[in-house]
């Protein structure tokens, strides 16, 4: 007998039969003795329905606080619809909202962290045998204030709770049967991997493959929860994702695309030393995620600094540079928001030259011209016009996976 923790995404219970269809592979393993806890995502685009809705009251500035109100409500409605279908197949079932189930968070609407899950309530109900289906994204804050995890934060519930509640196996049911290459819904060619490390993993998603999130893989390599990926409508194994994998030939593991980022430049700083330390303290203190940097070269006693953001850190950006604007009394803030990034990731890369000349050979014969380039042993990424994205994507995999 296990403790079986599973997470299905939103497609994956989008309507009535794929809700049953779930509730069917769940009742599976309980029926084989196991406990089985699940965590689940809003329907099909709920969130994003949400969203739409807040937009028509207010399409700028609705406090997050009510956001986080509203967005929960959509994993309120499939846990309760998926706890009617297994009810239905006759089996005990409770469902819980992210609270209920002891989900503690900080303070930071939108964008909580999961400080610890009391699992009390949840022992009880293993107890009572009980399977469990749990509100993914979201938790209560010391406020008791509803917050919520960041899109795609239910794998983040899931892996915490596999963690705290030490289960055996942790499963992120989706619409694609494991990790691949790159997107496969975008890029043709793409190969499916049986493993891959915790470090790749979490490159990749936080370089944008958004099959797993990537405050998930970095908290189940923390607590070491072996992950699967697998698909909700084929019954097949799909990826496991944990510390260390095989030895492969691929060098590299993925091709990733972020679109939803922005091109930060601040023209006319002055050139003096203290300067790139108040900007990016101050961007800080807003938690803004700065990934690339670019600081040009000094002429007649000004330069610029240049960065990327994500694109909904937006408002904190420009509220930040705003702060120190009479500070630093620079010129004018200049800010790109159709641009993308294209990365590539494999372990070891580092030790392979022309890895960077081959990825920059493939944009070459695309055509794409590069902007920025930022490197680490790990990754090499590329920002480039948001149009040419998939594109680019498509000509990078080519040249490294065949
Ligand atoms: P869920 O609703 O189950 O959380 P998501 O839409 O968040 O599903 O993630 C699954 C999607 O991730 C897939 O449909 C696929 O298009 C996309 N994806 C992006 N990169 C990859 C990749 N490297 N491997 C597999 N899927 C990927
Ligand atoms: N429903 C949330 C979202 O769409 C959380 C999730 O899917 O993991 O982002
Ligand atoms: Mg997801």
């Amino acid at each position: 007998m296990a403790l079986m923790v599973k997470k299905f995404g939103g497609s994956s219970v989008a309507n009535a039969e794929r809700v049953f269809n779930v509730a069917r592979i769940i009742t599976e393993d309980y029926k084989k003795g196991n406990d089985v806890v699940v965590v689940v995502s809003a329907q099909g685009d709920t969130t994003d329905d949400l969203i739409a809705k807040a937009k028509e009251i207010n399409p700028l500035s609705p406090s997050k606080r009510e956001m986080d109100m509203l967005l929960s409500a959509g994993e309120q409605i499939s846990i309760s619809l998926l706890a009617m279908a297994i009810e239905k197949l006759g089996f005990p079932v409770v469902s819980l909202l992210g609270w209920q189930a002891g989900f503690i968070t900080d303070t930071k609407h939108s964008l909580a962290r999961i400080k610890k899950v009391n699992v009390e309530r949840l022992k009880n109900e293993l107890d009572k045998h009980n399977i469990i289906i749990v509100a993914g994204f979201q938790g209560i804050n010391k406020y008791d204030d509803i917050t919520t995890l960041g899109r795609g934060g239910s794998d983040t519930s899931a892996v915490a709770l596999a963690a705290t509640l030490k289960a055996d196996v942790c499963q992120i049911y989706t619409d694609v049967d494991g990790v691949y290459t790159a997107d496969p819904r975008k890029v043709t060619g793409t190969k499916k991997m049986d493993e891959i490390t915790y470090d790749e993993m979490l490159e990749l998603a936080t370089l944008g493959a958004q099959v797993l999130n990537n405050r998930s893989v970095e908290m189940a390599k923390k607590y070491n929860v072996e992950l699967e990926v697998l698909s909700s409508l084929e019954n097949k194994p799909g990826t496991i994702v944990k510390e260390k994998v095989k030895m492969e030939k691929m060098l590299i593991k993925g091709v990733a695309c972020d679109k939803d980022i922005i091109l930060v430049s601040i023209v006319g700083l002055k050139d003096t030393p203290g300067v790139a330390f108040k900007v990016f303290n101050e961007l800080g203190k807003k938690n803004v995620n700065i990934d690339i940097i670019l600081q040009s070269v000094g002429r007649d006693g000004t330069k610029d600094i240049t960065f990327t953001a994500p694109v909904n850190q937006k408002d904190e950006v420009l509220e930040a540079l705003e702060n120190i604007r009479p500070l630093l009394n620079f010129d004018k803030v200049v800010v790109n928001d159709k641009i993308g990034k294209v990365s590539i990731v494999g372990a070891g890369m580092e030790t392979h030259p022309g890895v960077a000349s081959k990825m920059f050979e493939a944009l070459s014969d695309a055509g794409i011209n590069i902007h920025m380039i930022s490197t680490s042993e790990i990754k090499i990424s590329v920002l480039i016009d948001e149009e040419y994205c998939n594109k680019a994507v498509q000509y990078v995999h080519d040249a490294f996976i065949d």
